[in-house]
């Protein structure tokens, strides 16, 4: 499965604490993430990310272009709901491609948990399906 982790930067100490309590089933997964987020992630733990540009340089564009690929499995995008973000267009183009391609995605950490769990139970192995259609 391929995940991409982004977080803003109120949020980088919670997607850390997040990658060290998920490290041993991230370490199944082909990970991914934004220029900071992941470079935190990996300082942390001992997980492999590929690393995009920084958020606002691009990054969340370059995530969106993986599912639009039909090329991500699942996103984790821990926003700050409280201060405006400059590239703000990006993220909601963001979130609007993974509506548009039916790919899970969460925006907090409750959410974040229930999609792990269910992923370690299989829920999301339909994914896994290379047929997998996107197209309209
Ligand atoms: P960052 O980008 O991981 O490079 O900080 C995240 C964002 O702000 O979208």
């Amino acid at each position: 499965m391929k995940i991409a982790l982004v977080a803003h930067d109120k949020k980088k100490e919670d997607i850390v604490n997040f990658a060290i309590a998920y490290e041993s089933l991230f370490q199944g997964h082909e990970m991914y993430a934004t220029g900071t987020t992941g470079k935190r992630i990996m300082e942390a733990t001992s997980l492999k990310v590929h690393r995009f540009q920084s958020g606002p340089l691009g990054g969340d564009q370059q995530i969106g272009a993986l599912i639009a690929e039909n090329e991500l499995d699942l996103l984790i995008f821990l926003r700050d709901p409280l201060m405006a973000q400059p590239h703000e267009p990006d993220i909601i183009a963001l979130l609007r491609l993974c509506d548009v391609h039916n790919i899970p995605v969460a925006t907090n950490m409750a959410t974040a948990e229930m999609l792990l769990r269910g992923t370690q139970r299989g829920d999301l192995d339909w994914r896994l399906k290379k047929d997998v259609s996107t197209q309209h």
